[in-house]
């Protein structure tokens, strides 16, 4: 392929073709979501080595090649995917991708890509708004920077996790950006957060022995009493608390801290709030399950991934602060190529973010916003919610399944008990059904056992699904003994 126009238009009309024929056989769930070849064949079957020796990939195997690729791709629209959190993306936040890759705009700085950067600052203040966090009149203002919160997209949670950790000891400890570390920092987590917090904290230096884990009830929620004497306890022994963190939702189970609550504690203390809302936050757009969020609006800083619920193509993450002179105070670099003092239009993300070239993460969520209206995107998270509802009624509903609690998003735990009732089976069951490749689920540990999980993501997963699941599991269990 020589970037010769006519032939470049065949070969992206042979990929969007094939797409297109993807995206349809794998929604009506034709075929396995899951084929794991072998890596050395797959890499010979797509002849990787050859076409990077040769430089040939053009009009007369594309379409071969494509089609190898996506054979062997994990079916995230087919509706047997019931797996990990990762969106099912809309058809819309590929269009992104595609423009993207095409512009490369690194909008970090205003100059490189003003209308990628201009995207990324209303689906911010789109967010911030959705908390209650965003002051000024209309989504497009950058005059809230000045008067509300503030927020930024990274790549991805792990990351947005980092820059709020970050945000929260310069808060407590202004120094530690030049001085280093000169005292003991805690940081109080749920012991079912996601591990990106852990290792925030590792980074940062602050020392994993500084992590202090909540205690959590049997469905692993955060006990908000307990927040309050393990904060007093602290104070009592002059211990200083950088941050105190809840789920909105755990990871693992689905289901949501009790943030109002934990909220209050954390303002009487006068200690940073950070909510992990990574997957869960999206509920702020249903009306019906917008209650799991209350008192969202209580934390100094949350994160939001718009690559599970929002129907983005991954990566695509908000940090977003209730005070934008928290972020902004984050990150105190020099760089004289880039950071100087100009008269200029627009804004500069980079100040406020770990990347130096960034990706335009806002068309990703701007496009699926703009496809389906917020109105869409919260109808989608509602539907999923309710739908895992009706699947747990109906797995409970089974003689040989159990489910330890009733789902409040749309992950969902559940253990086979007609057969072992032993940790290793439960992972062997999902082992075996992932290998035989008609579907594809996960497993977790909830209260120390080991159950199996489903994340329903995709629009298409129905009841029907889920009836084919079980008789699925029923039939490995059997051949397994
Ligand atoms: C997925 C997840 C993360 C990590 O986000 P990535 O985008 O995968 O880096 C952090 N916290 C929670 C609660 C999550 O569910």
């Amino acid at each position: 392929m020589k970037s010769d126009p006519k032939e470049l238009k065949g070969i992206v009309k042979i990929v969007t073709d094939e797409l297109l024929k993807y995206l349809e056989s794998s929604k009506k769930g034709e075929g396995k979501v899951l084929v794991q070849e072998d890596p050395e064949r797959l890499a010979d079957a797509l002849n990787l080595a050859g076409l990077i020796r040769d430089g040939s990939i053009d009009n007369s195997n594309v379409r071969e090649f494509i089609r190898i690729y996506l054979r062997n791709t994990q079916h995230m629209h087919h509706p047997h995917y019931i797996g990990h959190q990762v969106a099912v993306p809309h058809l819309a936040s590929g269009i992104a991708d595609m423009i993207h890759g095409f512009v490369n705009n690194p909008m970090a700085i205003y100059e490189m890509g003003p209308a990628a950067a201009v995207m990324e600052k209303v689906v911010v203040n789109w967010m911030l708004d959705k908390i209650g966090w965003f002051k000024a009149e209309h989504l497009h203002e950058s005059r809230d920077e000045k008067i509300g919160g503030g927020g930024v997209l990274t790549h991805g949670g792990s990351l947005a996790n980092l820059t709020a950790m970050l945000s929260a000891r310069v808060s407590i400890s202004p120094e530690s950006w030049t001085s280093g570390l000169q005292e003991d920092l805690y940081v109080l987590v749920p012991e079912t957060s996601h591990y990106s917090l852990a290792r925030s904290v590792s980074i940062m230096g602050l020392g994993a022995e500084k992590i202090i884990p909540l205690a959590v009830n049997k469905l692993d929620q955060v006990i908000p009493e307990k927040v309050h004497s393990t904060l007093e306890a602290m104070e009592n022994q002059n211990k200083k608390v950088m941050a105190v963190v809840a789920n909105a939702c755990a990871t693992g189970t689905g289901l949501y801290d009790a943030l109002d609550e934990v909220g209050d504690i954390c303002n009487n203390f006068a200690v940073w709030y950070h909510i992990d809302g990574a997957h869960g936050a999206g509920a702020l757009l249903s009306e019906k399950h917008k209650h799991l969020m209350k008192g969202a609006e209580k934390a100094d800083s949350m994160i939001w991934d718009a690559h599970k619920m929002l129907r983005s193509s991954a990566l695509s993450a908000g940090v977003l602060y209730r005070d934008h002179k928290n972020l902004d105070a984050t990150f105190r670099q020099k760089g004289s190529y880039i950071f100087f003092e100009k008269e200029q239009l627009g804004y500069d993300f980079m100040y406020n973010t770990v990347e130096c070239t960034k990706a335009a993460l806002g068309s990703k969520l701007f496009w699926a916003l703009a496809a389906e209206g917020e109105a869409g995107i919260g109808q989608y998270i509602d539907e999923q919610y309710e739908k895992t509802r009706e699947f747990f009624a109906f797995i409970n509903d089974q003689d040989d399944f159990e489910c330890p609690y009733e789902p409040q998003s749309n992950i969902l735990c559940f253990r086979y008990s007609g057969a072992s009732d032993s940790d290793d089976f439960q992972l062997k069951l999902r082992n075996e059904l992932v290998n035989a490749g008609d579907f594809y689920i996960t497993t977790t540990l909830m209260n120390s056992k080991r159950h199996l999980r489903l994340t329903v993501m995709n629009p298409d997963t129905n009841l029907e699904s889920i009836g084919k699941l079980l008789k699925a599991i029923r039939e490995v269990a059997r051949s397994i003994g």
